[in-house]
């Protein structure tokens, strides 16, 4: 059951986001935009603390999920999100004081051999069956669009819905937007216990009459009762999916689009050119590890050979917040009034004005639309016991 809308005397809602990264502001921006009274608490003593940062910013609506077949809702509220994001790019620029880096470029895919020639197909036709933009590019649309791709592509398609954005630059533009529309910040304030009720006590003493968790792969806060007992919320941790990624310097006759390889894909923005990612589930520490990035920059120098000698700027570890089915959680938790936003995996930059939509409707006007019923955060928990009665009954 969704929470009712409750209206206060001077007409707001009074709500807590927990955690400052994209999806938190992201939600936080869109509630305040709704008429709500909004504070993040984030544990970092400023923005950034969380994986966000370390995101290569792509929006791949297409690339990303065109192939999961079993996935239709995350493939359209990936298609609803690509949609959303060149207003939201505008918003946040108006609002935030800038740009975001928002490119409308499109991505390449390229192909180097029969069997990746193979996988390109198929890619086009789900692309195709999805209603998907794609174009198929000749040699010579490569070497007009694309001249930096000398390292043996066989084949290449052209995503031009398939946007990226400076996550990093996004994420402090939407601080300074939020600031400016009068949602507090309460910074390194890790919540690690509220108290619920009709309302809910943060540990600075501040209440709220709802909370979005929002707190990436970090550790959920825990919840009691106004006597002391605690109350379940039924949400899963997060599995951790660390990525690494290899920052080099902008070259002469380097990439201008995103370009992905089945192995490596290289995203360039103005001040490097990000060659990523690891994906490594199970781990959570950040470690950069000089074999993984060298094969990093192996990978990205033999599709893009001018990127062979570009001197690295930096190298980053990042863990991404897993779930067992690969999508997010978003709404409302066991506990009415908490609302989680929670598992965006390797796609929270591209989710987040889709999520921020989609948690606003549950939040304040306790609505969820169809795209969010996919997305229940409490379907592992019903799974469980399916699976619970399921044994029982054998
Ligand atoms: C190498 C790599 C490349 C990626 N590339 C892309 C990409 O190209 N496109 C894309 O869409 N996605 C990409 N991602 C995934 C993307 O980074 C994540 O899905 C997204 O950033 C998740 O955002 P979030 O707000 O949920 O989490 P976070 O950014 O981690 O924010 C959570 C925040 O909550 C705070 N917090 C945690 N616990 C508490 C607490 N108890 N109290 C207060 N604060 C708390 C943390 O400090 C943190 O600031 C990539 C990830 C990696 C690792």
């Amino acid at each position: 059951m969704p929470a009712q809308p409750v209206m206060r005397n001077n007409g707001s809602l009074r709500i807590a986001v927990v955690g400052g990264g994209i999806i938190g502001l992201s939600a936080a921006l869109e509630m305040r935009a709704r008429g709500a009274d909004v504070a993040v608490y984030e544990s970092g003593i400023q923005l950034g603390a969380g994986v966000t940062v370390r995101a290569a910013g792509m929006l791949g609506s297409a690339f990303d999920w065109a192939l999961e077949a079993d996935q239709r809702s995350l493939a359209a509220l990936a298609r609803h999100a690509g949609m959303l994001w060149p207003d939201f790019a505008a918003r946040i620029e108006r609002m935030g004081g800038g740009g975001v880096e928002f490119s409308k470029e499109g991505a390449i895919v390229v192909a180097r051999s029969d069997a990746e020639i193979g996988w390109l197909e198929t890619l086009a036709a789900a692309c195709q069956a999805r209603d998907l933009p794609v174009r198929r590019m000749s040699a010579a649309d490569l070497k007009r669009d694309e001249p930096a791709l000398t390292g043996g592509a066989k084949a290449a398609l052209m995503l031009p819905e398939d946007r990226q954005v400076d996550a990093q630059i996004v994420l402090q533009r939407l601080g300074a937007a939020l600031s400016r529309a009068g949602v507090g910040f309460k910074y390194g304030r890790k919540v690690e216990r509220i108290v619920g009720g009709q309302v809910f006590q943060m540990p600075d003493g501040e209440r709220f009459d709802r909370v979005v968790l929002a707190t990436g792969s970090g550790p959920l806060p825990a919840f009691f009762g106004p006597r002391g007992a605690p109350l379940e919320h039924g949400l899963i941790e997060m599995i951790p999916v660390k990525g690494q990624m290899l920052a080099l310097a902008p070259v002469g006759g380097g990439p201008q689009h995103v370009i992905h390889a089945r192995d490596v894909y290289i995203a360039p923005k103005s001040r490097w050119v990000l060659v990523g990612a690891t994906s490594e589930r199970g781990r959570a520490d950040t470690e950069v590890e000089p074999a993984s990035v060298a094969a990093l920059r192996t990978r990205a120098a033999a599709l893009v050979p001018a990127l062979a000698d570009a001197p690295e700027v930096t190298a980053w570890a990042g863990v991404r917040p897993g779930t067992p089915d690969d999508a997010p959680m978003i709404g409302q938790t066991a506990i009415p009034g908490v609302f989680a936003a929670l598992g965006h995996y390797r796609n929270g930059v591209l989710f987040a004005p889709a999520t921020a939509e989609l948690v606003a409707d549950q939040v304040i006007d306790g609505k969820v639309s169809p795209l969010a019923g996919a997305f229940d955060p409490l379907r592992f928990d019903k799974q469980a016991e399916a699976a619970h009665s399921a044994l029982q009954r054998d």
